[in-house]
């Protein structure tokens, strides 16, 4: 008794240490969590995009919620290595269209956004929202950039906090910047996402959770007036990525 006790009491010291030094997202409800690798975000930013906001509001909607994220949304990029500690039978895939590349993984028993995988950065990091809420254990971070300011109203600008450099895409794809040097901050995130992982870190890509995973990928079909509720091929995106 004595021996098995002195086991749980090193598990129970290892549970502590691991998760002291990690970050790790939950669903609303707590069937889901996951743990990041390390608890500081590799980068921070604030995203202005309609449509990924769109996407937090319909899954409330689903999941009869309020939502809880403020606009713009601040959105933190970690590892692409997750370990999921509980409810991997609750996860569930979206894309806002059929043609996107950007694949949001949400939890099904709550309908609660928890991360995507988005290769116009990087393959090595996913992005969280940094919702206080739904992250444990994170050292927060103030965001360095601003994506799609163009999209922002005339009431969320005046809104807006922060005075940090706002990045765009033009009509022809091309990254643009409304501030002297926001070149710089944005060679600097790019560097920051797009680093290798470090060797020996635990847990799986999220692509290979998305494989694993039985269900097709929910499209909510953002550009029809309605939501569309049809379903892609999982490879399909995998491979377009
Ligand atoms: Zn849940």
């Amino acid at each position: 008794m004595k021996n098995n006790f002195n086991e749980l009491a090193v598990c129970k010291k290892m549970e502590e240490v691991t998760s002291q030094e990690k970050a790790s997202i939950h669903c609303r409800c707590g069937a889901v969590q996951i743990l990041f690798t390390s608890k500081s975000p590799r980068a921070a930013v604030e995203c202005c995009d309609k449509q990924s906001y769109n996407n937090l509001k319909f899954l409330a909607q689903m999941g009869d919620y309020e939502l809880p994220e403020k606009f713009p949304v601040l959105v933190y990029f970690f590892d692409n290595k997750l370990v999921v500690v509980k409810g991997i039978e609750n996860l569930s895939f979206s894309k806002l269209i059929v043609e996107s590349n950007l694949v949001n993984m949400y939890s099904s028993c709550c309908h609660t956004f928890l991360m995507s995988r988005n290769p116009a950065f990087a393959h090595s990091t996913v992005s969280v929202h940094g919702d206080r809420s739904y992250l444990s254990n994170v050292v927060h971070q103030k965001p360095t950039l601003r994506f799609f300011p163009d999209q922002l109203s005339e009431d969320d600008r005046t809104q807006l906090v922060h005075r940090i450099p706002g990045v765009w895409k033009d009509t022809k794809d091309r990254f643009r910047g409304d501030c002297d040097g926001w070149e710089e901050v944005y060679r600097e995130f790019l560097e920051n996402v797009a680093a290798p992982i470090a060797e020996n870190q635990e847990g799986l890509p999220i692509e290979e959770i998305l494989q694993e995973n039985s269900e097709p990928i929910f499209v909510l079909g953002w550009q029809s007036a309605r939501f569309a509720r049809k379903t892609v091929s999982k490879y399909e995106c995998i491979l377009s990525g």
